[in-house]
């Protein structure tokens, strides 16, 4: 039993805190001036299979200065108005084409109330309801999917959900949402 603890724990702490991806530039919470989270979070079970698709529903960001500043924002709300141990995400990302690392990999997030709640989540930074993430952000996620499954932290069958698949009426907003249900790896009832 101490064994297994043991290497759940470090399990934990090889899977989180890897921003090395060479699709794409993953900034760091170090890099983006992340608070440590007020307790750990949950680690998920096995490879991750189901992603859940935000907006932040904040302004948009085109600068890496620009969006870490909104990151904190969102991370200093989650974790003081809706006492969230950390920022909800998993991942976010910005129109300046950056990943910005949440919660990171192998851990739940905490960014839907329903059936979705404690999987994995990645957010557009911005209001998605009338028009789209630039391309660069979308190449953005794009990559930072492939990442994933090549590194082993994404299953190679993952499937992409969008928040109003669950509970949410507005989230990730109309024009988002339209563009990942055209995705071949949308799946809605996985
Ligand atoms: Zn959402």
């Amino acid at each position: 039993m101490i064994f297994l603890l043991c290497f759940s724990v470090a399990l934990v702490i090889h899977v989180t805190g890897d921003t090395s991806c060479p699709e794409v530039t993953i900034v760091s919470r170090a890099d983006w001036g992340a608070r440590a989270p007020s307790s750990p979070s949950p680690a998920l079970r096995g490879q991750t299979r189901v992603i859940f698709i935000h907006h932040t529903e904040t302004s948009s960001c085109t600068d890496t200065a620009t969006c870490s500043a909104r990151v904190r924002e969102i991370q200093s709300a989650q974790m003081e108005i809706r006492h969230w141990n950390d920022i909800g995400y998993n991942f976010l990302i910005g129109n300046d084409g950056n990943a910005y690392e949440g919660r990171g990999w192998g851990v739940a997030g905490d960014h839907t109330s329903g059936g979705g709640s404690r999987e994995f989540g990645i957010a557009m930074i911005g209001n998605y309801e009338s028009n789209l993430p630039s391309e660069a952000a979308l190449n953005a996620l794009d990559n930072i999917l492939k990442c994933a499954v090549r590194k082993g932290h994404l299953s190679r069958r993952y499937c992409l959900m969008s928040h109003r698949d669950t509970d949410s009426r507005t989230c990730p907003g109309t024009a988002m949402h339209n563009e990942i249900i055209s995705w071949p790896r949308y799946c809605w009832r996985w």
